[in-house]
């Protein structure tokens, strides 16, 4: 079959739920990826920030393959043997009392809102019914229902209503705002990405995220951190809030707590907000199955072993210094922090962000578009500086030829 074949098998049989750009990839090794036809590429979107450690880490795919031969999934009907191993790894990592496990980044985020709900009820003193969770203009949660109740993308939300109630929406990087809503004292929680990723890379202000964390504190108001794309190492950091050192009250995590290998998400908090959640009130069939935890741990040790952080951080410097240097009227702007970039495009003779993501391809980088004009660049942490100044030269090259 050739990649046609695939493309058309997809549409005929999928539901159209996404634009991919046409390449269809059946490998991948740490920073590339080949297509069926044997062509390599660098893959600058490792999987919208879950393949942090690079596609098909030695020691992840070990850790699952030998789980995956014992024992993989109890429910939590049942105790296993590495739910308690992992919870102990992954709080003692990021220095919380507990964790509360499940799958995808929505499902942890939904988990936080209701974390966060129950806590103005009980802990806060909200009148029941009454909570209110204060969100950010652009935000991106994930797809589910009350998700897209909070989002300001049409796309998103459009002809999918009746909506959740009890969101407060504000501006994005706007300290001001955020003061004034926490007036209210049915504010349970503000949630925030501190990168926003999908709106295209938005970088907030310095100091934006400790000033927000502190109004919090000062209107007993939990801080929520949405750290599925941000997190584990991506942006320079372990948490993008490590560059302000903020500890939010509660952390998300999602994509590279497992590598790309499979679906795990965490939710994080200390005993007085995780603790309100009672047997029977929340959970799922896969969250906390022993082959995820496994896989996680194993995970989250290469970030430590291979430092992954130092890298992003370092490389990301390189990167952004190398795509400066692109003299050419179609690059607007390029920002980001570590390895979670973008360049925006202004498009030249009807060509768009879309068509140079296809001549990347064509050049042997995939990237995809987002929001029409803005080209996320996200590689797996594992880059040498060789293959970051190789990558470099591809985009220049790409952009240069329009
Ligand atoms: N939160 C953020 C910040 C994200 O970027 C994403 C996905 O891109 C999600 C949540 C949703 O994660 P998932 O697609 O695993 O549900």
């Amino acid at each position: 079959m050739t990649s046609q074949d695939y493309i058309n098998k997809e549409d005929k049989y999928g539901a159209h739920n996404y634009h991919p750009l046409p390449v269809v990839l059946e490998k991948g090794e740490g920073v590339f990826v080949w297509d069926v036809e044997g062509k390599k590429y660098y893959d600058f979107l490792s999987a919208y920030s879950a393949v942090n450690q690079g596609h098909c880490h030695p020691k992840i795919i070990g850790a699952m393959t030998e789980q995956a031969k014992k024992l993989t999934l109890t429910s939590r009907a049942f105790y296993n043997n590495v739910l308690g191993e992992f919870e102990e790894y992954v709080t003692k990592y990021f220095g919380y009392d507990k964790v509360l496990p499940m799958n995808t980044g929505a499902e942890a985020d939904e988990t936080a809102l209701k974390l966060a709900r129950k806590w103005g009820y009980d802990k806060k003193g909200i009148p029941e019914g009454e909570a209110k969770i204060i969100v950010c203009e652009n935000n991106f949660h994930g797809r589910t229902i009350t998700i897209i109740s909070m989002s300001t993308d049409p796309d998103a939300y459009k002809g999918f209503g009746p909506y959740t109630p009890g969101f407060k929406t504000i501006p994005y990087n706007d300290i001001n705002a955020l003061k004034k809503e926490l007036e209210d004292e049915n504010v349970a929680a503000f949630l925030v990405e501190p990168i926003q990723g999908e709106a295209g890379v938005f970088v907030p202000e310095n100091g934006y995220l400790k000033k927000a964390f502190d109004l919090c504190k000062a209107n007993n108001v939990l801080f929520i951190a949405d750290e599925v794309q941000t997190g584990i190492a991506r942006t320079g950091k372990l948490l993008a809030v490590d560059h302000e050192g903020v500890r939010p009250d509660i952390l998300i995590l999602g994509k590279a707590i497992s590598g790309g290998a499979m679906p795990i998400s965490a939710v994080l908090a200390d005993d007085d907000i995780m603790l309100v959640i009672k047997p029977g009130e929340h959970g799922s069939t896969f969250g906390g199955n022993p082959l995820a935890g496994k896989v996680a741990i194993a995970a989250l040790e290469v970030v430590k072993e291979e430092k992954l952080a130092e890298n992003a951080e370092r490389m990301g410097k390189i990167f952004r210094e190398e795509l400066s240097n692109i003299k050419s009227d179609m690059v607007e702007l390029v920002r980001g922090k570590g390895l979670l970039n973008a360049m925006i495009i202004k498009p030249k003779n009807g060509k768009e962000a879309w068509d140079v993501c296809l001549k990347l391809r064509d050049n042997g980088l995939l990237a995809k578009p987002t929001h029409g004009h803005i080209i996320r660049f996200a590689p797996p942490l594992v880059i040498n500086e060789e293959q970051i100044r190789d990558a470099a030269k591809i985009i220049k090259e790409t952009i240069l030829s329009f």
